[in-house]
């Protein structure tokens, strides 16, 4: 829709606020209605930014190319002293050649020489309508309900930026205290509610974290999205992997001739997989990293391979683990410690679709150095960006 001032604001705006300032500002107006008078002071106290931020913002909504805002500047009538608004004065003025204080009711002669008290700001009509297609739009489309995990600090800041890219992010504890962070994602086809909460660094606690989840909310869709260790040669530092199958390489029996790895698979949902491909195989859900992030490196890109999950964080890749994870589940490309739990959870309810996400951090070796240089917060922010586009992209069966 490049018809929307709404989008011409926000690719103009981000140059001049920043990307984060300017989509809290198109929130903020996209929840006024034609009627409701902004003042700039309001604004900057509500969304936490300074006036003169603000201002500048409120200064490009009112220019005539993006035509979101229009002034409204409060005056006082010469007579009664009560407010009234100049441009509703001139407005009547060039209509009818006279305007009247809607306070007594006598004559103004020139309403452009009153001194002005205030000025505030209303939508435009084109913005208000636009505001008005859009909420139809959204009422229109399917509500469903998404749940994403993860289990890292920075993989949970990494997951709330997406959602304040979307919206207001809420706040919900549930039994035995899990807070969920919550907001509306409005996708191309379904109009989710998202729930987001990071457990532990576990298979178990993955498990764990998703039933109660699914007990909680009854989602239709659950994520685990959150950095992995890469297998060498087969990804690149911040590539994301969505997992077409999770390897659990820790189930095995131990023999006195050695142990015997038992292969488990646990296989992400079809119809999630076939979502991932297709986000994979465009560079549109980069986009959404930017969103997040201000710094873009856009030299990492996706897969849809299988991965492998155990007990054991993979720091070095002649490690037994390591070797033991390559004869098992030689096709896996990175190695994490939630994914199994979570998919062997999702699999005991059959309305819920699963699947994990998981951004390259670090490559097993070197993995200390990868993390001081940032490699989590990319990878975090690279697989977080990938997990919203499919909710974004997503579709039901017809
Ligand atoms: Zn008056």
């Amino acid at each position: 829709m490049s018809s929307s001032g709404f989008d011409a604001f926000s690719d103009t705006g981000a140059a001049v606020a920043g990307e984060a300032a300017c989509q809290a500002f198109v929130q903020y107006l996209r929840k006024r209605g034609r009627g409701q008078r902004i003042a700039a002071r309001r604004i900057a106290a509500d969304l936490q930014l300074d006036e003169d931020t603000v201002q500048e913002l409120l200064e490009l909504a009112c220019s005539p190319e993006i035509g979101l805002l229009e002034r409204a500047t409060q005056v006082r009538c010469p007579c009664c002293d009560e407010r009234i608004e100049r441009e509703g004065l001139l407005a009547e003025l060039r209509l009818k050649g006279e305007c009247l204080c809607r306070g007594c009711g006598c004559s103004i002669d020139n309403p452009a020489e009153l001194a002005e008290v205030d000025i505030r700001y209303r939508l435009s009509d084109a913005a208000d309508a636009e505001v008005d297609a859009c909420q139809r739009a959204v009422a229109a489309k399917p509500v469903m309900r998404a749940v994403v995990l993860c289990a890292l600090l920075v993989e949970l800041r990494a997951v709330r930026a997406q959602m304040e890219a979307c919206g207001d992010v809420g706040e919900q504890v549930v039994a035995g205290g899990e807070i969920y962070l919550t907001v509306t994602l409005a996708g191309e086809h379904i109009a989710w509610e998202v729930f987001a909460a990071c457990s532990e660094r576990s298979n178990p606690a993955a498990a764990a974290s998703l039933a109660n989840a699914v007990n909680s909310f009854k989602p239709e869709v659950a994520l685990f999205v959150g950095v992995a260790g890469g297998i060498p040669g087969k990804v690149g530092l911040g590539d994301v992997v969505a997992a077409t199958t999770v390897f659990d390489y820790d189930q095995g029996k131990e023999t006195s001739s050695g142990y015997e790895p038992r292969e488990v698979q646990l296989h992400s949902a079809f119809d999630l997989t076939q979502r991932a491909l297709h986000v994979a195989s465009s560079e549109q859900w980069k986009v959404r990293v930017k969103s997040a992030r201000t710094e873009i490196d856009q030299s990492f890109t996706a897969h849809v391979e299988p991965i492998a999950a155990g007990g054991k964080v993979v720091a070095a890749s002649r490690s037994p683990t390591a070797e033991l994870i390559a004869s098992i589940a030689p096709r896996a490309i990175a190695v994490e410690t939630e994914g199994a739990g979570f998919l062997a959870a999702v699999r005991r309810f059959k309305d819920v679709s699963g699947i994990v996400v998981r951004g390259i951090s670090d490559l097993l070796d070197g993995k200390k150095a990868s993390d001081r240089a940032g490699s989590q917060e990319r990878a975090a922010a690279n697989a977080a960006a990938f997990a919203f586009e499919i909710l974004v992209r997503f579709q039901k069966p017809r």
